[in-house]
């Protein structure tokens, strides 16, 4: 009999794990259930569409049940599991008709992924305030916006989706304001200095910004009318919420170790503290090479690789995670940033003696007379080891693949020295013989 391996959540992370065992492994049965009813939909594409930069959600997704079930998995959609007896090995669930399945397995993944973080205020029942993260809250914001009465869209948490969304609601030609805790956008990734280039843009373009204040209640009759921070009272017709996710794992039960967010805890095999049960993508946490700790970093890049990483090991390869820097990227009305690693604010916070070496030039030669932009970068590093700890780029040029290197480099725990006369090719219709970074790196101290 094939070994049976139940996966459940077919999002980005289950998806990765599927596809990698039914490519490898043909000796193993795939059963997945998911509680949606579509599969692998691009987040990132929800502001795309909803700014009409693209011209509709066909694109969004990569996979589908039909596909997985093409290549050999059997797959339950709109089937949510609802219990799992591990001492047992039996997953239970039950569909949207009432029929019930108790589905045994050898191996099992957690792919549950994640779920927006709710704010306890008053005023979240009115209608017309949203959560972005499926594809259906998607097509709900795109149903809503056909009503011209929605002037004024009020996007809280300026976190890189509620960036983007302000772009994306003000390029569908409505008033946007965007409010943050923080005194800025972006304070996660980016320095200040960087957050106040791409808040300046912001307002350049015309969202307003209200940071630096809490959202204390919604009001209105049966709509939203009105957001009332602790410093302002806000008209609007529209609520975003994108304040963050919180990894959705319920099923653990209390029986698997949990991480201080309360994701599962995993080493770098994915394997959970339960014997045979892993778990990957947004449930799960990561080893963060920048602070050399586990930690949890919800992204869709990190999703598919542990899902890798779980399908070989649950399949009998040993296969062990190389870690993550939480490499990202933004670019909002042609202003590019793309970050990698922890800030300087943030390694100076956990304690670490860290500084920054910083510089700003041309991308390319000035005798190119089109196509040209200033490049800002910023290296940070730790003073005493002399070890990478992140990096920062900001431009109108598309200087994204850049921050690859600093991936690497913060996953090999290269020093700061080792960047300064490393061979970075030079042709003047990409870049300039002085390279800014060998330039920011000759710098430091
Ligand atoms: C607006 C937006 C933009 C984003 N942009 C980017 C980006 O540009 N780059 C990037 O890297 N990341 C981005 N992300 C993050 C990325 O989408 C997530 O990291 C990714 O979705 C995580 O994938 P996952 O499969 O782990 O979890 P999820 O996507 O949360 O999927 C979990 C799946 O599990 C299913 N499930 C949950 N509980 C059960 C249950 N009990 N039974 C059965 N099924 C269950 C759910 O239905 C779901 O299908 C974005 C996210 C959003 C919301």
């Amino acid at each position: 009999m094939k070994e049976k391996i139940v996966v459940i959540g077919a999002n980005h992370a289950g998806t990765a794990t599927m596809n990698t065992i039914l490519d490898n492994y043909k000796d193993k049965e795939v059963i997945a259930f998911d509680s949606n009813s579509n599969i692998s939909f691009l987040g990132c594409g929800m502001a795309l569409w909803i700014g009409k930069q693209i011209s509709g959600p066909d694109g969004l997704f990569y996979s589908s049940k039909d596909i997985l079930e093409n290549k050999g998995a059997k797959v339950y959609m709109e089937t949510p599991v609802n219990k799992i007896d591990y001492k047992n090995k039996i997953v239970y669930a039950q569909d949207k008709n009432g029929n019930k399945y108790e589905q045994p397995y050898d191996k099992l993944i957690l792919a549950t992924g994640s779920l927006p973080i709710e704010p306890q205020i008053e005023g979240m029942d009115l209608k017309n305030v949203q959560y972005v993260k499926l594809y259906q809250n998607a097509q709900d914001v795109i149903e809503k916006l056909k009503d011209d009465s929605i002037k004024h869209v009020t996007v809280v948490g300026a976190g890189y989706i509620g960036v983007e969304l302000a772009e994306a609601f003000k390029r569908n030609g409505r008033n946007v304001t965007l409010i943050d805790l923080a005194d800025t956008c972006l304070a996660s990734y980016y320095d200040k200095d960087f957050c106040d280039a791409m808040s300046k843009n912001l307002e350049d373009n015309g969202v307003e910004l209200a940071f630096g204040q809490k959202v204390v209640k919604l009001e209105g009759k049966e709509k939203v009318e009105r957001v009332i921070t602790d410093k302002q009272t806000i008209d609007t017709d529209m609520v975003v919420f994108g304040i963050g996710f919180k990894p959705n794992t319920k099923l653990g039960n209390g029986e698997i170790e949990l991480f201080k967010n309360n994701a599962f805890l995993v080493n770098k095999s994915q394997e959970t503290s339960i014997k045979d049960v892993y778990a990957v993508g947004d449930c799960a946490t990561v080893f963060n090479n920048a602070i050399q700790k586990t930690d949890y970093i919800a992204l869709a890049t990190n999703a598919v690789r542990s899902g890798i990483i779980a399908a070989h090991n649950a399949c009998g390869t040993k296969l062990e995670s190389d870690g993550v820097q939480g490499s990202n990227a933004i670019s909002i009305w042609g202003l590019n940033m793309v970050s990698t690693g922890i800030t300087l604010s943030k390694a100076k916070a956990l304690g670490y003696d860290a500084v920054c070496t910083e510089f700003e030039d041309y991308q390319k030669a000035t005798f190119i007379e089109s196509g040209n932009s200033k490049v800002s970068i910023k290296i940070v590093y730790d003073k005493t080891t002399r070890i990478v700890l992140g990096a920062q780029l900001m431009s109108n040029y598309d200087i994204s693949s850049a921050i690859h290197m600093f991936s690497l480099a913060i996953s090999e725990q290269v020093t700061i020295d080792k960047l300064k006369l490393l061979d970075l090719f030079f042709l003047p219709h990409f870049n300039q013989p002085y390279n800014y970074i060998t330039m920011a790196a000759l710098r430091a101290e």
